[in-house]
């Protein structure tokens, strides 16, 4: 096949005045952290990109006593209103920032500047602008009137998108008039901290966000922290069982946001160039470090070679490189360690007998790389079709009724996601009727949007983000005090519950 030839084009990082050392960020300030700091890298290149602070157990007491203090003196003190006019203000500064903040995702992350400039960055505002609308109507989310915030939330967040990640958390978070602490991943600290800045550019009041960085442990300690009244994780399924274990008993409110293991079912009456698109963007995006990604591709048996080759032809022009050049389709895998799974998990799928393709492309000699790969004769017992890999790898299974689509699609222990492809609207409602996962795409894929919720079920975790389903995770119904007191007027009066 002939390829087209593209002179590079990088995005130049001359935008980012990147620290030599980044420190956290508690009640407004950036302090060092009392562990021992630790680099930051580019998983492209392996080069180091700053020194980061790492925040050990007092460094979490005083991040939380920082959260305690903005609560109970500025934040929860605050109209809805004005919650609203800072959210806003953020999201302004996210989009004027962007550039900024999306060559620094790309470079800390290594997934592709256009998938960050065009994907995360405008999503990260679209969250704020979102939730900042909610601050002030907050009686008219569902919930009852004059809901409640919960205090200080406690917020745990994963490598593969770390900005958009931190937006899920902190907007409804912030809305619903919450204070935060927020730990980013170890192998992704970059953008949480450039937010921070954008925090004291906005005059967010100090304590009303803060940012620990730090490993697993520092996660662990601000989980379990006495001060903190709610928990709220996106990460393995593993840490999150963990969490829920550490946390049963105790009053902290928690969500729950785990792995994945989708079904993308592809029907033989399905439009194929779209799907092939929709499986490769389900699957491929982000290096398929999504955890709603379609990594089961379950295909009609009819239509079974035609989508094979069809995708491998589709995959063989995709370009893997430098994650800063605006061509990349494929960036770096974010980690040696994340590699190290891909390689096992895509061994155990050959040693199990199912046939492996790679798409033909030149691997970068630095850095962590792995070519998009197709599994195919890929038995519902395998590894390859049970775990989660977390990278550009797909599993191709196929069927040969609805029914047997269904029964196939709902056989793992994950429920987050499944896509739909077919040219019948009934056949669309009916199948989706049938999934057990907390999002359907029919005929498109890894669509997210602020206003639609987004969650679990089974293994994948508990609890919902976006949308107003979104606020009730960092709500709680009034007291009967507080009812009390709202229903009193309007017995007398008629009147409507009082209005924050
Ligand atoms: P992970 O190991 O569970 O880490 C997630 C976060 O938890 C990181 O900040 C991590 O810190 C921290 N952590 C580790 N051990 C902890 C502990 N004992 N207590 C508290 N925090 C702890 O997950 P990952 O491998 O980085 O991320 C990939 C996973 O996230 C995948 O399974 C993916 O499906 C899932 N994910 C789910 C969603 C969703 O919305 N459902 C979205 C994105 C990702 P360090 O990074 O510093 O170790
Ligand atoms: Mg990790």
């Amino acid at each position: 096949m002939n390829f087209l030839e593209y002179a590079p084009a990088p995005e130049s990082t001359a935008i980012l005045n990147l620290r030599e050392q980044y420190g956290l960020f508690i009640d407004g300030e950036f302090v060092d952290g009392r562990g021992e700091p630790f680099q930051t890298i580019s998983p492209a290149t392996e080069a180091r990109i700053a020194s980061i602070s790492n925040a050990n157990g007092a460094d979490v007491s005083d991040a939380v006593a920082a959260a305690r203090r903005a609560y109970d003196r500025t934040w929860s003190r605050m109209s809805g209103r004005d919650r609203g006019k800072y959210l806003f203000r953020i999201a302004r500064l996210v989009q004027e920032r962007a550039r900024e903040l999306a060559v620094a995702e790309s470079l800390d992350n290594g997934k592709p500047i256009k998938e960050s400039r065009d994907v995360d960055v405008p999503l990260v505002a679209a969250w704020f602008f979102y939730y900042a609308g909610w601050a002030d109507k907050l009686d008219h989310a569902g919930l009852g009137a004059n809901p409640r915030a919960l205090g200080v939330a406690a917020q745990v967040i994963p490598w593969n998108f770390p900005l958009l990640m931190l937006a899920w958390k902190i907007a409804p978070a912030l809305a619903a008039g919450n204070t935060v602490v927020l730990k980013p991943a170890e192998t992704t600290p970059l953008t949480a901290l450039i937010f921070a800045d954008i925090l004291q550019q906005a005059d967010l009041p100090p304590g009303v966000v803060n940012i620990v960085t730090g490993a697993g442990d520092t996660g662990a300690a601000l989980v379990a922290h006495e001060g903190v009244d709610k928990v709220a994780f996106t990460g393995s399924t593993a840490v999150g069982r963990a969490i829920a274990k550490q946390i049963a008993g105790t009053e902290k409110k928690v969500t729950l946001e785990l792995g994945g293991k989708a079904a993308n079912i592809v029907f033989d009456d399905a439009p194929i160039d779209q799907a092939i698109e929709g499986i490769v963007n389900g699957i491929f995006f982000n290096q398929g470090h999504v955890c709603c990604a379609g990594s089961r591709l379950l295909v009609q048996e009819s239509i079974h070679d035609e989508v094979v080759d069809r995708l491998k032809a589709r995959l063989s022009t995709l370009r893997l490189g430098d994650p800063l050049d605006k061509n990349t389709d494929i960036g770096a895998i974010n980690s040696r360690e994340q590699l190290d799974r891909i390689r096992e998990l895509s061994d155990i799928g050959v040693a199990e007998g199912a046939e492996r393709w790679s798409a033909p492309c030149e691997i970068p000699e630095n850095g962590f790389w792995y070519a998009p790969t197709i599994f195919t004769g890929v038995q519902t017992s395998s590894r390859i079709a049970r775990d989660e890999i977390f990278g550009p790898v797909l599993s191709v299974l196929t069927f040969r009724t609805p029914a047997e689509a269904v029964a196939k699609a709902n056989n793992t222990p994950y429920g987050l996601s499944a896509g739909i492809w077919t040219d019948k609207g009934s056949r669309i409602l009916a199948v989706a009727d049938q999934l057990r996962a907390g999002v359907i795409w029919a005929n498109t894929f890894n669509r997210f949007d602020p206003a639609s919720p987004f969650g679990g079920y089974k293994e994948s975790g508990y609890g919902r983000e976006g949308g107003r389903h979104g606020l009730a995770a960092y709500l709680a119904p009034a007291t009967g005090v507080d009812r009390a007191a709202a229903a009193a007027p309007k017995a007398k009066s008629a009147t409507k519950g009082s209005k924050r």
